[in-house]
């Protein structure tokens, strides 16, 4: 079974732990290091013969086309992190609308195919946002991986669904791949999806977890940023808090991430999502064979 690796492209000052510090419109005066970043996790992806997907903030696209080029001719799919990173449940529907295309424009302008796959700044497709996966459908995006099944401050639905699933709407629906958790004694669901958590705990905690979905017959959605395997990175005020989950481990982030290429199959979102896909077409044909006969 495959299972989804995803990179989000994004640098280390875009993150959403230090947004209230650093304005978007400061961000010309940062050294840029997504580059050498990105580049470090697609030589790992090629080591290991893997395909990922990658989602690119659209300010990231403009600034470095070639980049997104290297990206596309490393055949790994190309989706949308958005323009500006911003909280969808901070938006309103117009301005995420406008962001939306925004992005989908500049990285379509570069590598001259459609953008059907997106993730939000944070996940923050939560309860009070939902609105926007009527504008990602509206807007071509055909595959989403932004809600995370889980209790966080910052985003999350913890009792949406873990696994791959569609959903419906008037603009014709898409499929929503989660990012992964690990359900608890049935009580709670542990986010392993990848990121800080990857960062925190044991390469072979992660492992494990994905053998065990794998076995329940699911794929695993994994995600990393380009950031987390930069020890190097300049280090920028905040608080304890966002401390702890941007800078914890990062000098082992990529040592793990070899381990787990090697142990784990992997590839694109839609790699990982083919047997769902087939499944709800066959479903989808035998309906319609039932209901003609
Ligand atoms: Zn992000």
């Amino acid at each position: 079974m495959l299972n989804a690796f995803t990179v989000d492209v994004e640098d280390y000052f875009q993150v959403g732990a230090f947004a209230d510090r650093i304005p978007t419109s400061s961000w010309d005066d940062f050294e840029g290091r997504v580059v050498p970043n990105t580049r470090s996790v697609l030589d790992l992806l090629e080591k290991h013969q893997v395909r990922g997907t990658f989602f690119i903030l659209g300010w990231t696209a403009q600034h470095y086309p070639e980049l997104v080029r290297d990206i596309q001719r490393g055949g790994h799919e190309i989706g949308s992190h958005s323009h500006w990173h911003q909280l969808i449940y901070e938006m309103t529907p117009e301005e995420f609308a406008d962001d939306l295309k925004l992005s989908c424009r500049i990285i379509e302008d570069i590598t001259s195919e459609p953008v059907k796959m997106f993730r939000a700044p944070s996940f923050s497709v939560t309860g009070q946002s939902l609105w926007a996966l009527d504008i990602l459908a509206e807007n071509g995006i055909e595959f989403d991986s932004s809600i995370f099944p889980v209790h966080h401050d910052r985003y999350g639905i913890p009792d949406a669904e873990p696994f791959p699933y569609r959903i419906e709407n008037e603009q014709g629906g898409l499929w929503e791949f989660p990012p992964s958790v690990y359900r608890v004694a049935n009580r709670m669901n542990l986010p392993v999806a990848g990121g800080g958590y990857f960062r925190l705990y044991p390469a072979r905690l992660t492992i494990e977890c994905i053998h065990r979905i794998n076995r329940s017959g699911q794929p695993f959605m994994f995600y990393i940023h380009p950031w987390e395997v930069d020890p190097e990175q300049p280090r920028l005020p905040c608080g304890w808090r966002s401390r702890f989950r941007h800078y914890q481990n990062l000098g082992s982030t990529h040592r793990k991430l070899d381990r787990l290429l090697g142990e784990v199959s992997f590839g694109t979102m839609t790699d990982a999502l083919q047997p769902s896909l087939e499944q709800s077409a066959c479903t989808a044909s035998s309906t319609k064979i039932s209901a003609g006969s």
